[in-house]
């Protein structure tokens, strides 16, 4: 029996997917290991070094401490920049709707420190991108 090998393979568009990843920089597609993107030059991250930390906290305890104060319970899980901003948030949004955004604030700032106790995607990942930047 004869396996027919398709040998029209590739041009750019089929580069196959565990051996490449694209530039943050320019979005070129290069070499999973490639130091730096032959495209723009830009030094690549080989290792994912921007990972936070895995916690071992304890997710429970971690909420019920952001619904007594927002943010509390990043501090307790060793995110302190990432609850005190949450908090600021939080105080602002309270602010803004006559305190009811508290409640509202308390609830997701819970939700997202179990999200990251348990080492899940959270809903307020994005601020930590932020945060690297302006508060190293
Ligand atoms: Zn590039």
């Amino acid at each position: 029996m004869v396996f027919y090998v398709s040998d029209e393979v590739d041009s750019d568009d089929s580069v196959p997917v565990r051996t490449t990843k694209f530039c943050p920089e320019c979005g070129a597609a290069i070499k999973i290991n490639a130091e730096t993107c032959p495209q723009c030059g830009v030094v690549q991250q080989v290792t994912q070094k921007s990972q936070p930390q895995p916690t071992s906290k304890n997710p429970i305890i971690a909420a019920i401490l952001n619904l007594i104060i927002a943010g509390l319970g990043h501090v307790y899980i060793g995110r302190s920049k990432r609850g005190v901003v949450l908090f600021l948030l939080t105080m602002v949004v309270a602010a803004i709707s006559s305190g009811l955004g508290w409640i509202l604030g308390v609830i997701v700032c819970s939700y997202d420190v179990y999200k990251l106790a348990e080492n899940k995607p959270a809903p307020f990942d994005f601020l930590d991108e932020y945060i690297e930047k302006y508060w190293p």
